[in-house]
């Protein structure tokens, strides 16, 4: 095996464990948006004003982190 088949062979395993990490990104981010949907229902919010550049919601709870916008999470 040459340099180039060397070099070529890190690029593969790196890509697959990039793939690797973005299903575990994509798991996670399905979990909190479950995590998410029981909150918005359970938790006793407190309504905080932020500005972070989303025009649709001006309002988090200080507590669990949702957006007062129940479009997100019904
Ligand atoms: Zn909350």
């Amino acid at each position: 095996m040459d340099v180039t088949d060397a070099m070529i062979s890190h690029k593969k395993r790196l890509i697959q464990d990039v793939v690797k990490l973005q299903n575990t990104i994509h798991q996670k981010n399905r979990a909190i948006k479950i995590l998410e949907k029981e909150l918005w229902k359970k938790c006793k919010h407190v309504w905080v004003r932020v500005n972070d550049g989303d025009d649709l919601c001006s309002k988090q709870c200080s507590r669990c982190g949702v957006y007062c916008l129940a479009s997100l999470y019904t």
